[in-house]
């Protein structure tokens, strides 16, 4: 338990199942009320997830103990409020332009958000954020790295000076990492010990359906989040799957490699094209792209079945365009020089 922890659930003990309180060993299992005819899924799945937790643990780096799988980042971003934040009372900071779930769940949980605009190479502005941080101490603050919407990765230094200062909760959101040169902070959790680090196989690893992502932080904080997870959240069909998409490397890199070339090449093609004002850099699998009117190139991409984000709200006059496979590429480029 840290000391971050919202005053109630301090006395709070997770809840504890049936399959937990037997330890898990085997036998007759007769403690459950599950039905006891054998199928693949009569029996509750295992609440620590032990499992895959070692093959995340392994892959990523840390310790078992130092990850904690959840029903996607979305599911533990929620968490992360549910478990610090008194509703009406405590505040969180996020950076602008940024994903707009931190918004949202700050909303679900009656807190309130506090936005910082990133510099204008969409880093840290680290003196402004010290002070803010400093003066009006957020209970979480909210990093993006690759940051959605405009794909650059933040400084390292500036996100551990951040973490430094702050007296509260760093969320590290690393959706994008595996896109990116730079390495994931999970290699310096151990001198983080306010920080957690988000990661989920809705990027890289080609699983968004399968609803999993997953917190690396100290254990402390994670015993705090494990008082708002319910025991039997992540279904066995979710973390078999999981364990078997994350060991299988060869073809997550293969993907990861094709789609850092496409994204170059996209760049270069897209550069030449008269409605391109600006390409932003990027460490994800996506582009933002300024263009010289973004609705009717929004308009005329939507009128050939392409779907791209449009993000002018964030960024102005602005397209997010993911990063798709050369023949989808190739479409869009077709497309879009037509216009
Ligand atoms: N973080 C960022 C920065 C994202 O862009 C997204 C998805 N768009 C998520 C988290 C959500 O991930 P998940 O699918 O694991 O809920």
């Amino acid at each position: 338990m840290s000391r971050y922890l919202r005053q109630h659930l301090s006395e709070l003990v997770p809840y504890s199942s049936a399959r937990q309180e037997s330890g898990g060993a085997a036998g007759i299992w007769l403690d459950a009320n599950e039905s006891p005819y054998s199928s693949a899924y009569n029996r509750y799945p295992d609440p620590r997830a032990i499992a895959l937790r070692e093959v995340i643990a392994k892959h990523a780096g840390v310790e078992c103990e130092q990850v904690l799988p959840a029903c996607g980042s979305d599911q533990l971003i929620d968490m992360i409020f549910r478990a610090y934040c008194e509703p009406g009372q405590d505040t969180a900071l996020t950076f602008s332009p940024g994903f707009s779930m931190y918004d949202h769940c700050a909303q679900m949980n009656d807190v309130e958000m506090y936005h910082m605009s990133l510099d204008d190479q969409y880093d840290i502005h680290l003196d402004r954020t010290l002070t803010f941080v400093r003066k009006h101490a957020p209970k979480i603050i909210f990093l993006c790295s690759p940051n959605n919407p405009t794909g650059n990765s933040l400084t390292v230094d500036r996100m551990v000076s951040v973490a430094r200062a702050a007296d509260g909760i760093v969320v590290i959101d690393e959706a994008y990492i595996h896109y990116a040169d730079a390495p994931s902070l999970a290699a310096q959790l151990e001198d983080l010990p306010n920080v957690i680090i988000l990661q989920t196989l809705s990027k890289a690893h080609g699983a968004a359906g399968l609803r999993l992502g997953y917190a690396m932080a100290a254990t402390s904080l994670l015993d705090d989040l494990r008082k708002v997870k319910l025991p039997y959240d992540l279904s066995s069909m979710v973390s078999d799957t999981a364990v078997q998409i994350i060991k299988s490397t060869t073809q997550l890199h293969q993907q990861i490699a094709e789609t850092i070339s496409e994204r170059k090449r996209l760049r270069t093609c897209l550069e030449n094209l008269p409605e391109v004002v600006q390409i932003y850099p990027s460490d994800a699998n996506f582009l933002l792209v300024r263009f010289l009117d973004h609705r009717k190139v929004y308009t005329q991409l939507r009128a050939a079945g392409i779907i791209v984000r449009d993000r002018s709200a964030l960024v102005e006059a602005c397209l997010r365009i993911t990063v798709g496979v050369p023949k989808e590429n190739d479409i869009l480029l077709a497309t879009l020089q037509a216009i």
